[in-house]
């Protein structure tokens, strides 16, 4: 929590100085909200979420009274964590059947930190005590299965990999196989991601999960998105979601931008939740996502 802390406020801490520093004194004029908003809209909050934030607090700097910069963050958490929907389910489904291993797909567009994110997620679970198998069905890319065998052999989790340019879905039924043969806890398969040929994309990633589901039911797909790109994350996401049902996102290199409010968007979008933030590059820099945290973050 300290380090998510510390890590998100060193680029966040900015947008929560102007918002407090505009609501803090009480009594603001038209420009000053007008200000609020550009803040938030800037911080890459969205439009929606903007206006709904704004407007509740209008209503509540009124009814409270709020004069004190005190006041005003008391205010702006409870509006932003309530607006993060703190009740949603953040666990990792990774709970094994009575006859197969829990499966998590990984899916999301190259460069976002998807090996990344599929390696440290399995350090995560091996840490906990599961048993874990990585399924290596970004088979374009031979790298991509090296960088995972790599991270396999750094957390102790096997690795299934088939022919560079073999079917991806036959690596991930494989994986998936190997899996509740050798009575592993976790399957996490990381797929490949060239947006670039978008039909393409859909064909193979919607033929990865049904050649899965001949075997076991897909517990997990994770959208991995980097929080980096703004917008173009959320038109990433649209697509995904067009072909997969996502139930989480792993948002990405928190570490390295102001724009932590695409979080909000996030959510909104596809109406799930984010559960994992990625805060680095190292083993360790995946953290569960808590919005109360996350807002005392951006807070400063
Ligand atoms: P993939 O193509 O989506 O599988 O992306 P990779 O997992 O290879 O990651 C791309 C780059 O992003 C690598 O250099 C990673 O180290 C880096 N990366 C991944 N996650 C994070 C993160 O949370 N923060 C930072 N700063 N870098 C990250």
């Amino acid at each position: 929590l300290d380090r998510l802390r510390g890590r998100l406020s060193r680029s966040q801490s900015a947008v929560g100085k102007s918002l407090l520093g505009l609501l803090g004194g009480g009594d603001l004029d038209e420009e000053s909200w007008e200000e609020v908003e550009d803040t938030l809209l800037i911080a890459d909050l969205g439009t929606a979420t903007t206006m709904k934030v704004v407007e509740r607090l209008r209503q509540e700097m009124a009814a409270r009274s709020v004069r004190t910069e005190a006041q005003a963050r008391a205010l702006l958490r409870e509006v932003l964590v309530d607006e993060l929907d703190p009740g949603m389910d953040r666990s990792i489904r990774a709970l094994p059947h009575a006859n197969h291993p829990a499966v998590l797909l990984v899916v999301g567009v190259n460069g976002t930190g998807k090996t990344t994110t599929t390696g440290k997620l399995a350090r995560v679970l091996v840490a906990d005590g599961r048993r874990v198998l990585l399924g290596a069905a970004d088979t374009f890319r031979a790298a991509a299965a090296d960088q995972l065998q790599t991270w396999g052999e750094r957390v102790g989790a096997d690795i299934v990999r088939g022919k560079e340019g073999g079917d991806p879905a036959a690596v991930a039924f494989d994986a998936v196989a190997k899996g509740a043969e050798t009575g592993v806890d976790v399957v996490v398969v990381d797929t490949a991601g060239r947006l670039h040929t978008k039909t393409g994309l859909m064909d193979e990633l919607g033929k990865v999960k049904r050649v899965i589901e001949k075997q076991a039911e897909v517990d997990e797909v994770l959208l991995v998105l980097d929080a980096t790109v703004g917008q173009n994350g959320l038109t990433q996401a649209r697509v995904f979601a067009e072909v997969v049902a996502i139930t989480g996102v792993a948002l990405t290199k928190l570490d390295g931008t102001a724009k932590g409010g695409i979080v909000f968007q996030v959510q909104h979008e596809l109406g799930v939740p984010v559960k994992l933030v990625g805060l680095g590059e190292g083993p360790d820099d995946l953290a569960p996502f808590e919005p109360a945290a996350f807002v005392d973050a951006l807070l400063g």
